[in-house]
């Protein structure tokens, strides 16, 4: 049997496996489907990270994330390569249901994380992965000299415009306001690039094209309706929590969650369940910062170690 099962490998599961390996639990498991290192190793740059910074060319999320596993394996933690579907609790245990297999468990943390939210325009489904993309480093590239839309007027849709402004020969940014939720030297950094056009009080209505991908969108901005030939959007309209590994056969979750889905915890990261913790950006009022989420997996593996010494060791 497992001490402790932690689902999710981002910055939150890594922190914990690091803090319950290191703090003496033995048989610790991180079930991540991909690769180690969460949503940030989709990030051009990240610049608040207390204690690595680089100026130019500025540090990308896979070059932040890339010692974390190895830190943590070094004290014992074990990555299964698998995604989980259900984490269920029989008594004093925990079953975790994985595409690998079953699996027994003390105690789980679960640090899933958040995907990125659809912004609902038509043709967003039919061109996603021909010329609808939400990763900037990922697809950037394809667009090299050409022209490109992004939508949203959060960090990220702010930050990724500055990143592929550096590719692109121009980018649109469309936002439905003219206020933004990005922080302010964000969006004037964004201001003072040549290439970037902002298109306010705007809003994406369609994605066209043919088999080949995306021909070119059409929007509307105060209650006019206009088209741009453009090859590539990219959508940033924020994210939303990956909690199914909660839900049970009847529908439930298996711990009190939010309106918005998000797991509710206390300052210990404990949530309604004993000997089940949550961390990083699946909480409620998570800060999605990944210095927050480290610090989440830090006290979620304290905590879990505590759990499970307390309940089981003699
Ligand atoms: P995640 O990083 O989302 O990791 C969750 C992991 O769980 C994923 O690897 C996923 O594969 C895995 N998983 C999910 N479900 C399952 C399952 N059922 N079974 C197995 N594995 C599963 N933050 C900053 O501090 N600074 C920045 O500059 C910054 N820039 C960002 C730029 C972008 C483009 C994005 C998308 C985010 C950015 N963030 C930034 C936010 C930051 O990445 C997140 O707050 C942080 O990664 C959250 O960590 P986490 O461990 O909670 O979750
Ligand atoms: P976000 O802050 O939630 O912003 C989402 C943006 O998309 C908002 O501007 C929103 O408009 C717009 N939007 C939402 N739904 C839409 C729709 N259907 N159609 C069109 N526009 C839509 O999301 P985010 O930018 O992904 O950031 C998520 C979190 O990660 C935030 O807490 C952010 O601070 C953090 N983050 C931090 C950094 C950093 O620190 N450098 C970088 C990236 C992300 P409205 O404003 O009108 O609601």
């Amino acid at each position: 049997m497992l001490d402790l099962a932690i689902i999710g490998g981002g910055p939150a599961g890594l922190t914990a496996g690091l803090y319950a390996t290191r703090g003496g639990l033995k048989n610790v498991v991180m079930f991540e489907m991909g690769m180690p290192g969460g949503q940030i190793t989709q990030s051009s740059e990240i610049e608040n990270y207390p204690g690595v910074f680089r100026e130019d060319p500025p540090l990308t999320g896979m070059e932040l994330m890339e010692s974390w596993p190895k830190q943590c394996m070094h004290f014992g933690l074990k990555h299964e390569m698998a995604k989980v579907k259900q984490v269920k609790k029989e008594g004093d245990i925990f079953k975790v249901i994985a595409e690998s297999g079953e699996f027994e468990a003390k105690s789980v943390i679960v640090c899933t994380g958040s995907v990125p939210k659809k912004a609902g325009f038509k043709g967003e489904d039919e061109f996603f992965g021909r010329g609808v993309s939400t990763c900037a480093t990922c697809d950037g590239f394809f667009y090299k000299d050409k022209e490109v839309v992004v939508l949203g007027g959060g960090d990220t849709a702010l930050e990724e415009a500055i990143y592929l402004s550096n590719i692109c020969s121009k980018v649109y940014l469309v936002h439905r306001r003219d206020k933004f939720r990005a922080a302010p030297p964000t969006v004037e950094r964004a201001k003072k690039k040549e290439n970037i056009e902002f298109i306010l009080n705007a809003h994406l209505l369609e994605v066209f094209g043919n088999a080949m991908g995306v021909e070119g969108v059409k929007i509307e901005q105060e209650g006019k309706v206009f088209e741009l030939k453009v090859p590539g959007v990219f959508v940033f309209v924020g994210h939303n929590v990956n909690n199914e590994v909660l839900k049970q056969d009847d529908g439930s979750f298996l711990c009190e969650v939010n309106e918005n889905g998000q797991v509710v915890v206390n300052l210990r990261m404990h949530t309604s369940i004993p000997g089940l913790f949550a961390a990083g950006d699946i909480r409620v009022d998570a800060p999605k910062q990944v210095v927050c989420a480290a610090s989440d997996g830090a006290i979620a593996g304290m905590e879990a170690l505590n759990y499970v010494q307390e309940k089981f060791d003699e």
